[in-house]
């Protein structure tokens, strides 16, 4: 029998999801169905709940419901505690275990398949939202010299501080306090494109001076606002998040199927170009 899986979201027309695990399925030839499921804003977990009696066994989870699907799960990953939000659902025959795939999809985009270094270096997180909140332990996971989270709401950013600060040099600078500040690597997890959309964006030109890497969360088929902002202030290599999507969705089907694909495939297929396509300036 086919088993079911869906992502929830509102929106949600515009997800690649179902296309990744469609293909994550031919490559392991597993027999999945994965479709997108629209959650009315009040009744996420009426629709997951109807979903899992229909036979659905897992979920993929994102705007806005990340923390109703922390709510929901009676167990959790480690990870999903860390970041009290969950963007992935295993039904495991009573309940539903919680995860959270999207901080260590990003870790391994930008070390495995970007070649990006963590270790040592002086990050900087623009936004302090739900994605903040599932990065920052995976990052600093990787002994960075420095994690600046910098958000337009500044107390936001002092809030995750408070949370992440057992687990490594976290910090929050409000973004007139960047100035003169040193970063290697520039992460964009707003969820506005900043820059391009005619309103500025609160953070100085100077932070991207020298970055190695500057790295939007958001993905498109051209270069976002976001990277031609960073290039165009001295980032030496910009890359979106299609990677990261790749990465946190492989990580999702391991949790769920117990293989975790290999996304280069993938990649190729969904973007016409071989990894890592991290764009020099
Ligand atoms: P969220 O919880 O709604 O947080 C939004 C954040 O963006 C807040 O920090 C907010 O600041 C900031 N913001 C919004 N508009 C802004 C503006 N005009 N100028 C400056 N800051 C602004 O969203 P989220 O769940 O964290 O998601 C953030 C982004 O990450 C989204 O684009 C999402 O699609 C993306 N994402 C990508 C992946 C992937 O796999 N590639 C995975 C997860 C998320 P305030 O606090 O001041 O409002």
């Amino acid at each position: 029998m086919t088993d079911r899986y869906a992502v929830v979201g509102n929106p949600i027309a515009h997800s690649k999801s179902p296309e990744i695990h469609a293909a994550f399925a031919r490559e392991t030839g597993d027999d999945i169905s994965y479709e997108r499921l629209l959650a009315p804003l009040d009744a996420f977990v009426a629709t997951v709940t109807r979903f899992q009696r229909e036979g659905g066994r897992g979920c993929n989870v994102t705007l806005p419901f990340k923390l109703e699907a922390f709510a929901l799960a009676q167990e959790h990953s480690p990870r999903a505690l860390l970041a009290g939000a969950c963007n992935t659902l295993a039904w495991r025959g009573t309940h539903w275990f919680g995860d959270n795939t999207d901080g260590p999809g990003l870790v391994r985009d930008l070390d495995v398949n970007l070649g990006a270094a963590l270790r040592g270096r002086d990050l900087l997180i623009l936004g302090a939202g739900g994605a903040t909140r599932g990065i920052v332990a995976p990052l600093l996971a990787a002994a960075p010299r420095s994690l600046t989270i910098s958000n337009r709401t500044p107390g936001k950013a002092e809030e995750l501080v408070q949370v992440f600060a057992v687990h490594g040099p976290v910090r929050a600078l409000a973004p007139a306090a960047l100035a003169g500040e040193h970063f290697d690597l520039v992460i964009n997890a707003t969820s506005s494109a900043l820059t391009g959309t005619g309103a500025a964006a609160p953070w100085p030109d100077a932070i991207f001076a020298g970055v190695a890497l500057a790295y939007d969360l958001m993905y498109a088929g051209e270069p976002t606002a976001f990277l031609r902002w960073a290039r165009a202030h001295g980032a030496l290599r910009t890359a979106d998040g299609f990677g990261m999507l790749l990465e946190q969705a492989a990580e999702s089907y391991l949790i769920w199927r117990g293989v975790r694909p290999d996304t280069a495939p993938v990649y190729a297929l969904m973007r016409g170009s071989r990894r890592p396509d991290a764009h020099a300036a």
